[in-house]
């Protein structure tokens, strides 16, 4: 059966969000080309993978907060379909999140969480040192006191990854391994010269999405981002069994375990253009900090540093909206483009239909 060109959609970008798209695209009953260079790269190759709107959550960012819960319901059926399609480990971890504060100023700066999410309605458990030590033995003693967030979740990010290319293919997703030139209205231009014309095209290509179209080229930029990969040695202290975020003397950290052992220690952020690079100071300051909330990381195998570039957006909400008729942006997902996954899929769908 030959499908006409207004039946065919042209999904531009291969990360987490264009991945997601395009396999409900295509389940939904729509012909899909899925266009990008290097499929499963970008930041989504780099990132933690929290599925964490609750611990995330900061005064202003209220909306943010509410798309975020409103994604995290979303993601055990999103898991669960992806399991039942593949038969793959989509690596969903449910074993919630610890928000731990070093020092006074730190303790003081959760407090002031605990206070805002309980406005919101969202409850924060309020754990002591020691309480914390005993749920997690490998916790330093600098730790002083947390919040539990049995709601905050995470994902394997290269597990997901891998299970949604699969999922593309079984759902008839035709994979075009080039770049797009330029994208319009019904129709991509890729790097090798050819066109394709489609009814409906969606522009996921996280922070290269403003270098496809104008209306995008001010709204997306890149927001650089390096985390490192440990692994635990034999003899060390095992990894914490659920997510750890802290605050070291007002510094971020976080650490993401795996089902393999791995543990994932995150995360800079910095406005440094397309810059991949890997810097010698983030890796010091990841260390640094990621030690004092966990000591026992120096005795772990230090397997992989990267940097990625999360899309950033002008209010750090995604933009998913069409763009013109035939045009559909899904993009500027920022920090979140895991957690949003599978809300954003659903809302391209709605524009799609
Ligand atoms: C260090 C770090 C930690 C993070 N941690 C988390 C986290 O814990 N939880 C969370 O939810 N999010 C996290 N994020 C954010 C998350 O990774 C991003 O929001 C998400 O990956 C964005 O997905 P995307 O598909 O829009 O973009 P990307 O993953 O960047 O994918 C874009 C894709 O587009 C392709 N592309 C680019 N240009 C073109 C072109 N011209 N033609 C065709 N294809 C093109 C690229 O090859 C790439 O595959 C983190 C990000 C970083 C950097």
């Amino acid at each position: 059966m030959t499908t006409s060109i207004s039946g065919r959609i042209a999904v531009v970008g291969a990360g987490v969000i264009g991945l997601s798209v395009a396999w409900r695209a295509a389940v939904a009953g729509h012909h899909v080309t899925l266009i990008d260079p290097a499929p499963a790269s970008g930041a989504s190759w780099v990132a933690g993978g929290m599925l964490a709107p609750v611990s995330e959550a900061w005064h202003g960012e209220e909306d943010l907060l509410a798309l975020g819960v409103a994604a995290l319901e979303r993601w055990p059926g999103f898991a669960e379909q992806l399991r039942e399609t593949t038969g793959r480990e989509p690596g969903l971890r449910t074993d919630g999140t610890l928000v731990v504060a070093v020092d006074s100023a730190d303790l003081a700066q959760l407090d002031d969480l605990a206070g805002h999410l309980g406005k919101l309605g969202h409850h924060a458990d309020r754990k002591t040192g020691r309480e914390l030590r005993k749920q997690e033995p490998a916790l330093g003693p600098a730790i002083r006191g947390g919040l539990w967030l049995p709601q905050d979740l995470s994902v394997d990010n290269r597990a997901l990854l891998a299970t949604l290319q699969q999922a593309c293919a079984t759902a008839g997703v035709t994979l075009r391994e080039t770049a797009a030139h330029t994208v319009s209205a019904e129709r991509v231009e890729l790097a090798d010269g050819s066109t394709i014309r489609c009814g409906q095209a969606v522009i996921a290509a996280g922070a290269w999405s403003g270098r496809l179209h104008p209306a995008l080229a001010g709204r997306v930029r890149p927001v650089k981002g390096e985390v490192l990969r440990l692994r635990a040695r034999r003899g060390a202290l095992p990894p914490p069994t659920t997510t750890v975020r802290g605050t070291v003397e007002g510094r971020p950290v976080y650490f993401v375990p795996r089902a393999d052992g791995g543990l994932v220690l995150g995360a800079t952020q910095y406005e440094a253009g397309f810059d991949t690079d890997v810097q010698v100071a983030g890796v010091r300051d990841l260390l640094r900090d990621g030690e004092r909330v966990l000591p026992a990381i120096s005795e772990y195998a230090l397997l992989e540093s990267n940097a990625g570039l999360r899309p950033g957006s002008p209010d750090n909400l995604p933009i998913v909206e069409r763009l013109e008729p035939g045009l559909i942006a899904a993009t500027g997902h920022f920090r979140n483009g895991f957690l949003l996954a599978p809300i954003t899929a659903d809302k391209v769908l709605e524009l799609l239909s």
